[in-house]
């Protein structure tokens, strides 16, 4: 039978390493995973309230439309019920936007480092993946995408642009005046989408700060992705969030499987937002340690860019095989970040204190054996 390259092209993706594997692997009794960006704090006791009386019903089919979530979404983060939709994951919005929007051969832009699911959704779809090189900060360079898309000939197939800000894995955000300056010039072009995946939105101190939220009634070709994931430990629940105009939420919902989010995680939800005070613990003890892991990496003298996430990319100076290797050896979990083009750094995930402090620690052991390379 023949299959299309880019299906067999695609390689399955590659999670942080399950804890239950490094211990099998390495013969470790304690394992300490700063891998995926998950929420240190475990998920709020009410939402486990909320799961256990929800357990009775799953012999039901779960509510097609979202209601209470939608709700609940719509008063907590104050935005209209008509802009929201929730998909099984970012990952499942990230998958249709492009489905709906994209026919094969033709592209979506991004980032050359910025989150794999826009990458591997599109060539799924087989559609075209347009990378725009970093700058040599690590920043996305936006002048790039500009030239790009004022040309033409280059940007005549590109559908979505891919804007992730905070991005992951380097935690920078996109000045705030370029993203204006951006919306203004092209949310006005209606032949593409203008998609902000703002994962990480909930940890971000920089005052300048925005949500593209707010740019969406100057563009109704700006989207918003948001997700219970991170600040609302809720990664194994799946919700992702798509903030967009009406014309999109109507197309998303045609396409999308009727029962995608299932009722576990519609209750868990509802909870989620309602505990606020959860979530700010979280960010607060985020924030300290990041500020903590900036210091001894700083003792450690090793590069690294301050993170507006819940996580931090720094330079081992070495081969971060090698060095993520040792670590796993001594049943620390980092997450190698080659895959975007970075060979001797290592992401590393906020955790517990003690989780960051053995973490760190293990790093100054396993650096000493480890040999620079040479830039
Ligand atoms: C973690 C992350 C997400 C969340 O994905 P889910 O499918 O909602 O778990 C989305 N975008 C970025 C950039 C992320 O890092």
């Amino acid at each position: 039978m023949k299959i299309s390259q880019q299906i067999l092209d695609l390689v399955p993706y590659q999670p942080g390493k399950p804890i239950s594997e490094a211990q099998r692997e390495y013969n470790l009794s304690k394992v300490v995973k700063l891998a995926s960006n998950e929420n240190p704090m475990g998920t709020s006791p009410k939402v486990l309230e909320a799961i256990e009386k929800t357990l009775r019903e799953i012999h039901r089919y779960p509510d097609p439309s979202c209601f209470s979530l939608l709700e609940e979404l719509s008063s907590s983060w104050k935005i209209p019920k008509t802009h929201l939709a929730i998909g099984n994951g970012s990952n499942e919005v990230i998958d249709l936007l492009i489905r709906i929007y994209c026919a094969p051969n033709q592209a979506i832009l991004l980032s050359q480092a910025s989150f794999v699911a826009y990458e591997v959704c599109a060539q799924a779809a087989r559609v075209e993946q347009i990378k725009v090189p970093m700058k040599a900060d690590l920043h996305p360079d936006i002048e790039a995408f500009k030239k790009i898309l004022r040309d033409s000939k280059r940007s005549e197939n590109i559908q979505i642009i891919f804007l992730p800000n905070p991005n992951n894995p380097t935690g920078v955000l996109i000045p705030q005046q370029e993203i204006v300056d951006f919306v203004e010039e092209f949310g006005k072009d209606d032949r593409r989408l203008i998609v902000f995946d703002e994962a990480y939105h909930e940890f971000v101190r920089d005052p300048k700060y925005r949500s593209a939220v707010e740019l969406m009634s100057k563009s109704k070709q700006v989207i918003v992705l948001r997700t219970m994931s991170k600040a609302y430990g809720l990664a194994g629940l799946r919700i992702g969030v798509l903030i967009a105009d009406p014309s999109i939420i109507d197309l998303f919902n045609r396409v999308r499987n009727p029962f995608n989010v299932n009722e576990l995680a519609q209750a868990a939800g509802v909870a989620a937002l309602r505990d606020k005070k959860f979530v700010q613990d979280v960010v607060a003890m985020t924030h300290r340690g990041l500020d903590k892991t900036y210091d001894y990496l700083s003792s450690l003298k090793l590069p690294f860019i301050e993170s507006q996430g819940n996580f931090v990319m720094f330079d081992t100076l070495r081969d971060s095989r090698q060095v993520n290797e040792a670590l796993l050896r001594q049943g620390v979990i980092l997450r190698p970040v080659r895959n975007y083009g970075f060979n001797s750094h290592l992401r590393m995930s906020i955790g517990l204190p003690e989780e960051n402090e053995a973490a760190l620690k293990a790093l100054a052991a396993v650096l000493k054996e480890i040999p620079l390379t040479k830039k």
